[in-house]
């Protein structure tokens, strides 16, 4: 991408678009195009038309999504599929219809079934049954995967689908009910802490297994895509870091961060979810990129966002 090329990031307010939008401006990237869903509306086919055709970009970064954690995903899977649907349809036709260079097109491991063999291959897609608590959105972001792999092979568009493992980091969505688990037990602990609270709620059972990959890794990653992976088939490729830890473990790292040294209560009403989601990341590490964040420093970098920029209770 040259230093002025027309870069669209979609859904730069979220945790991913924000960061790689962070990294193209510190990169010194000048053209950096952005809208607010105010300003545009992404499930309108229209309104993503004419801006396309009145903006030309020349790359896009697809970071525009419904997203949310466990139950927010099993309660408004309507939403999920829909919005999804809409956002990347609009959004992949558009850009193939007004000469964009390359998209990257972001999604989540959760497009694996629920069953697939650990570490997950990029292979493993559609060999098995979703894990139901996030089958909306899984099978929206497939249909996405699916349609940049059909626009290639069809009209020779290039593009690429990143799926990244579990996102964490600054910016992240710290609400209690929709919110992914690294922000929901840093809030719970933090406040439990301030409150002096004896102990705090972890949802499940503990159990399941999960990994986290720092935001600014993503976005590094994803710039390093865009740049040095061939875009001519839309091949699929995981963004891992290739290590996890149990919902147990996580919970107490971040009660360490936090320094909240009560009791942790189990409530296992609540769902676990897929049991392991931890990515095989030897595709992306072939193609020369390995995360670098050590996780208990990316967790002690968000919890000082949290508390400085990210309304944490004082
Ligand atoms: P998932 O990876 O798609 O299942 O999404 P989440 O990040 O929402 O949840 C990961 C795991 O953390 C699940 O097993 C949850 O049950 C567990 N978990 C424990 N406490 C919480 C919490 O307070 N909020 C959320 N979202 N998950 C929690």
């Amino acid at each position: 991408m040259e230093k002025d090329a027309r870069i669209y990031v979609a859904g730069h307010r979220g945790l991913v678009g924000g960061a790689i939008l962070r990294r193209l401006r510190q990169e010194g990237f000048q053209n950096l195009i952005t809208r607010t869903h105010g300003e545009l509306d992404l499930t309108r086919q229209d309104g993503v038309e004419a801006f396309f055709v009145d903006q030309t970009p020349d790359y896009v970064f697809l970071a525009a999504a419904k997203v949310g954690g466990i139950v927010a995903n099993d309660s408004y899977s309507g939403e999920f599929i829909r919005d999804n649907l809409l956002i990347q349809t609009n959004v992949i036709d558009a850009a193939y219809r007004n000469g964009v260079r390359k998209l990257v097109f972001l999604g989540s491991t959760c497009i694996y079934p629920k069953f697939a063999e650990q570490p997950m291959r990029e292979d493993a897609l559609l060999t098995g049954k979703l894990e139901p608590t996030n089958s909306a959105y899984a099978v929206a972001k497939i249909a996405g995967i699916e349609m940049c792999q059909a626009y290639a092979k069809q009209y020779g568009f290039n593009s690429l689908c990143l799926m990244p493992t579990n996102l964490y980091g600054p910016g992240d969505n710290f609400d209690l009910e929709k919110s992914h688990v690294i922000p929901a037990l840093m809030r719970k602990a933090h406040e439990a802490k301030i409150l002096g609270d004896a102990s705090m709620t972890v949802w499940g059972t503990g159990t399941p297994r999960r990994e986290f990959l720092h935001v600014d890794d993503m976005a590094d990653a994803t710039l390093y895509c865009m740049q040095n992976v061939d875009g001519s088939t839309g091949e699929l490729l995981n963004v891992g870091v290739g290590q996890e830890l149990t919902i147990r473990e996580l919970v107490e790292t971040v009660c360490d961060v936090v320094g909240f040294e009560g009791e942790l209560i189990f409530d296992s009403s609540k769902p676990d979810g897929t049991p392991r989601k931890l990515v095989d990341v030897s595709l992306l590490r072939d193609r020369g990129w390995t995360a670098r964040i050590p996780f208990r420093d990316g967790l002690a970098e968000t919890y000082r966002w949290y508390v400085e920029e990210g309304g944490a209770l004082r």
